[in-house]
């Protein structure tokens, strides 16, 4: 199994990551990708940039180097408005909505059923996509069942995070349940993605660990959401209108002296 597009990497925007968005899209593109989804911590991580970065994102092109980008966020459940970290004014406008639980966000009190009912409210929003990382057990424990229904109901992707099973993982010691959620995920007939949640460019486009939990659990190709670029478009633009999704304009990098 071979996919062709990452809808979730990071840039030094998120303040624990070290690469640029030219430096992931040439990455990306040496890597045989034809689209990533770049997508920075939300303002509730430590270190993380404010809305105006997320606002701004418009100016970013939407094709570097060849590869489609996706301006997007892994925003944090919140106790606002809307119960994510930024407002549906800045989401409705990215052309991704990633959300997922991390630490230093209000959530660290292992509370199953607060952290339940925080996603559950997340996913209900026409403007969230993906929850990341679900299976952190460990740190952010969740009612897998009601999670997986909702996600159903929603048509929101459930993510097989291929960081969750290196050994430097702070997820690593809960891996058991990211392969859980994505069984229960197959079973409910919930969207999946499989991807690198890279903090440097060479980790763009790297799945070994998760294609190879996928192909245990006998995971079909064609319920891998980030299977190729059409695929995506496909799966998002099926959900909803992206205006922002063809802003930024094409730039060659090649031709700038990047490489
Ligand atoms: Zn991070
Ligand atoms: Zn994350």
């Amino acid at each position: 199994m071979r996919l062709l597009a990452d809808l979730h990497t990071h840039t030094l925007a998120s303040g624990h990551a070290y690469s640029t968005a030219t430096e992931l899209a040439v990455a990306a593109r040496r890597a045989g990708l034809g689209l990533i989804a770049i997508t920075d911590h939300g303002p509730a991580c430590p270190g993380a940039p404010e809305q105006w970065y997320f606002w701004n994102l418009k100016v970013v092109p939407s094709i570097i180097d060849g590869v489609r980008i996706l301006k997007g966020c892994e925003a944090n459940p919140a106790e606002t408005e809307n119960g994510i970290d930024l407002p549906d004014s800045i989401l409705e406008n990215l052309d991704f909505v990633a959300v997922g639980f991390h630490p230093e966000t209000g959530f660290d009190q292992r509370d199953r059923a607060r952290n339940t009912d925080a996603l559950l409210r997340v996913i209900a929003n026409p403007y969230v996509d993906m929850i990341t990382h679900p299976g952190n057990d460990d740190e952010f424990p969740l009612d897998l069942d009601a999670v997986v229904a909702e996600a159903a109901a929603r048509g929101v992707i459930l993510e097989l995070n291929d960081h969750s099973f290196a050994p430097t993982s702070c997820r690593a010691s809960s891996n058991h349940r990211e392969r859980e959620f994505a069984e229960a995920a197959m079973a409910a007939g919930v969207p999946v993605a499989v991807n690198s949640d890279a903090h440097f460019a060479s980790q763009v486009g790297r799945f070994e660990a998760a294609l190879a939990i996928a192909e245990q659990i006998g995971l079909a190709e064609e319920r891998i959401v980030n299977r190729t670029p059409a695929s995506v478009l496909e799966h998002l633009l099926g959900r909803r209108e992206r205006p922002r999704l063809d802003h930024g304009g094409v730039w060659d990098s090649g031709q700038s002296g990047v490489s």
